[in-house]
């Protein structure tokens, strides 16, 4: 399994698949082709059916256009799936006459990764397990958290790596909570954060916490719609979860920046471990592997910091995830606006639930969080395409942008 840092991506929304991996791509050809005067790009599959509302061609623009290469076309292919993967891209350079001087066809494969073949390329490895079951079985074997794991294999400046990430969570949410308007894209729709953050501060207690998680998540995901800077977490469209988490327990529950960074490497550990086993892209397995993923991710977090033994932190990853299994990925004109946004707050809260009914419970529980896993891969190839980032189904198919 690889290092938890290829889950922890800095980068401008709104999807990790759809810009930031596309964008990575186009830097990739750009550099094969340095003396290119135009460039030709063809998305398919879901890249081109949700491409305009992702932003694909802005982050495609914005990586190959220059003074030296002033034009770049693009051509939508929505009803052409290329057989390796949904996410698929034809790059062609030419030069000042016109001669093609070379193509290539890459895939996006969420994440915000490239490949040439459309699968996982395979890992640099680093962890001697990829399975909960065994991970689980060290830490109580040497008595240890998931956090002492990641810290035995991982190079010594993890701890400086997830810092920096935290910064720009952190900052994302101060962000979110200060810009307020209307969100690009169409679609009309307004930020909330500002106002469900005051909202939350004329409560008290429970009420309070619960309307400041809604009013963090709301912050980094409006943030990301917005094209703004996020941190994967595992991706763009489910950036919201984990941030809202960490932020709200660090300032309620006065816990240390030095705990939530260790609570990060255990949820960077979990997101792994679904991103080795099954996927974290919406195109391949539909939202479940998004924000089921965060979901999942936060639940061993949140556990973590308050208090919760290993069993317990992965019995409540298994339910974050579990209770999310079937999640189509819809997003209404295929911006990462309509269910993405709320769906990121109502995550966050539903990791407060698991957190405290694991924490309720001696860890102990039926369905291993490897078999859930195991569970979300298969319902997602299971899944027919109009629920897997197409915007063809859901309520992408019902709910149309007002003319
Ligand atoms: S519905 Fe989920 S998977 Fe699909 S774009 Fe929105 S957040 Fe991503």
């Amino acid at each position: 399994m690889e290092s938890i840092k290829e889950i922890y991506k800095i980068g401008k929304g709104p999807s990790s698949s759809h810009t930031m991996g596309p964008k990575k791509a186009a830097e990739m050809f750009k550099g094969m082709y340095p003396g290119a005067s135009s460039f030709t790009v063809t998305l398919y599959g879901s890249l081109a059916a949700t491409g305009k509302g992702h932003m694909t061609d802005v982050a495609l623009i914005e990586a190959l256009k220059d003074e030296r290469s002033p034009r770049v076309d693009i051509i939508w292919k929505p009803d052409v799936f290329l057989p390796q993967h949904p996410n698929g891209m034809n790059f062609q350079a030419f030069d000042s006459e016109g001669h093609q001087m070379g193509e290539k066809t890459l895939f996006s494969i969420g994440g915000g990764d490239i490949s040439e073949d459309g699968r996982r390329q395979p890992e640099k490895s680093i962890y001697p397990y990829s399975k909960m079951k065994d991970i689980l079985g060290w830490c109580n074997k040497y008595n240890s958290y998931f956090w002492e794991y990641v810290a035995q294999h991982e190079d010594p400046d993890i701890w400086d790596f997830l810092y920096d990430r935290w910064v720009v969570m952190k900052k994302a949410i101060e962000d979110g909570l200060d810009h307020e308007g209307v969100l690009p894209g169409g679609l009309n729709v307004r930020r909330k954060a500002y106002s469900y953050y005051q909202h939350a501060m004329s409560y008290q207690n429970t009420m309070q916490r619960r309307g400041l998680l809604f009013a963090y998540a709301l912050a980094v995901s409006e943030e990301n719609a917005a094209g703004g800077t996020i941190v994967t977490a595992p991706t763009c469209g489910s950036c919201g979860v984990l941030p809202a988490v960490l932020y709200l327990i660090h300032t309620q529950y006065k816990v240390t920046e030095k705990k939530i960074i260790n609570a990060m490497a255990t949820a960077g550990l979990f997101g792994s471990v679904i991103k080795a086993n099954a996927s974290i892209s919406g195109a391949e397995v539909g939202c479940q592997g998004e924000v089921g993923s965060a979901c999942a991710m936060a639940c061993a977090a949140a556990t973590r910091l308050f208090g919760g033994t290993p069993p317990q932190i992965e019995c409540a990853a298994a339910m974050g995830m579990e209770h999310f299994l079937g999640l189509t990925c819809d997003p209404v004109c295929g911006l990462v606006q309509i269910p993405c946004i709320e769906r990121n707050a109502f995550a966050a809260a539903r990791v407060m639930d698991c957190t405290q009914y694991s924490l309720m419970s001696d860890g102990s529980h039926i369905v291993p969080f490897d078999t859930v896993i195991e569970a979300m891969k298969r319902t997602g190839h299971d899944l027919p395409n109009l629920y897997k980032e197409t915007s063809e189904g859901g309520l992408a198919y019902l709910v149309k942008k007002k003319e």
